[in-house]
């Protein structure tokens, strides 16, 4: 594999959040003499976060700067221009509302192969073989995508680690999108914006869990209170959300959020499939529940078989005590 483009997109906080991790990816498959570039789009004035890559791309315009339906008709047309001249073997996307949108807008322009939601990327030969989590998480399928590429990949967050320094320093390169950009089609109607507080269960590195097991709303404030301790952000099971103790916009599965920490803490949940397809990506998952046959110590890496009421108290204290 020669050359592979990684679309990253800045965090909030100025770090390169997953085009860290593509970066990684891109790495392990570009191979020891391959080239790993690394674009980022947006108003002018960006500035591209430390990242190990052999070149970054700057593509600054002003219809760049939002999350909008408008703004991803531009994104998919400068970053299909800058696809057509670097011409990459693979090109990487995370997990994000961008992405979501633009990668098979690519995909389609380039006469692409697409694959979404993989957990991992190799290659074979001159093939690249994909790994996807299939019915419902409960098993993993490896994909073969053949011949010359491109490859449009996207990738779960938490695949890889992330990769922030490589040996030399980037170079820099500004890609002008203007001679690319053409009539957005599509016109933002509204925005609504979804109440957060703390971290996004869907970037948190630890998420605590709470299902119908907990009997009622009032313990997810304990539930908060150690998501809060450990940095973390507060998941919940379908059941515990339709009972109404807590909001859909916390629910954990096929129909809810699908997350991938490295630690994923539940509490009363049985672990059917429909919600470990949200969360069988997490490193590790530790479950506590008072039945020793629930199918969740399947995929837990630490299980305690007891009551929520005595061992999330004590847990919480514990932490308080270590500092
Ligand atoms: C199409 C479809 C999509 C779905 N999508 C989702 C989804 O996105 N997310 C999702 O979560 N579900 C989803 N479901 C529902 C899913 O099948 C389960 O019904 C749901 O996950 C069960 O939630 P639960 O584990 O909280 O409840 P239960 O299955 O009722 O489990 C409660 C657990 O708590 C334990 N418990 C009880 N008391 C205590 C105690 N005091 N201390 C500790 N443990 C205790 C019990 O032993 C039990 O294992 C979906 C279902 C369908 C059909």
């Amino acid at each position: 594999m020669s050359s592979v483009l990684v679309i990253g997109e800045v965090a909030a906080d100025g770090l390169a959040g997953q085009a860290a991790e593509l970066a990684a990816a891109a790495r392990a498959i570009s191979g020891v003499d391959g080239k790993v570039s690394v674009a980022f789009t947006g108003a002018p004035g960006i500035s591209a976060p430390e990242i190990a890559a052999n070149s970054i791309y700057l593509i600054e315009h002003e219809r760049l700067g939002e999350s909008d339906d408008a703004t991803f008709d531009a994104a998919t047309d400068a970053l299909t221009a800058l696809a057509k001249e670097i011409q990459p073997k693979a090109i990487l996307f995370g997990r994000s509302d961008s992405a979501s949108v633009v990668a098979p807008r690519i995909a389609m322009r380039l006469n692409a192969s697409f694959a979404r939601d993989c957990t991992a990327i190799e290659t074979s030969g001159e093939d690249l073989i994909v790994t996807r989590p299939v019915h419902g998480g409960n098993a993993n399928a490896r994909f073969r995508i053949t011949g010359a590429g491109p490859h449009v990949i996207m990738l779960r967050p938490g695949s890889y680690e992330a990769e922030l320094a490589g040996n030399s320093t980037p170079e820099q390169i500004r890609f002008d999108p203007t001679p690319h950009i053409g009539d957005s089609r599509s016109t933002l109607l509204r925005t609504v914006q979804e109440q957060q507080e703390g971290v996004r269960l869907e970037d948190a590195d630890v998420v605590v869990s709470g299902g119908r097991g907990l009997g009622g709303p009032e313990p997810f404030a304990r539930i908060g209170e150690l998501a809060e301790l450990l940095g973390g952000a507060v998941g919940a099971s379908r059941a515990a959300c339709d009972a109404g103790w807590i909001d859909h916009s916390h629910q954990v599965g096929l129909t809810g959020k699908t997350v991938s920490p490295r630690l994923y803490l539940s509490f009363g949940i049985s672990g059917a499939s429909q919600h470990m397809a949200g969360c069988s990506s997490a490193r590790n998952i530790v479950a506590v529940n008072t039945d020793p046959d629930a199918s969740i110590f399947g995929d837990a890496r630490f299980g305690v078989v007891g009551d929520w009421k005595q061992v999330l108290p004590a847990l919480i204290s514990a932490i308080r005590d270590i500092g």
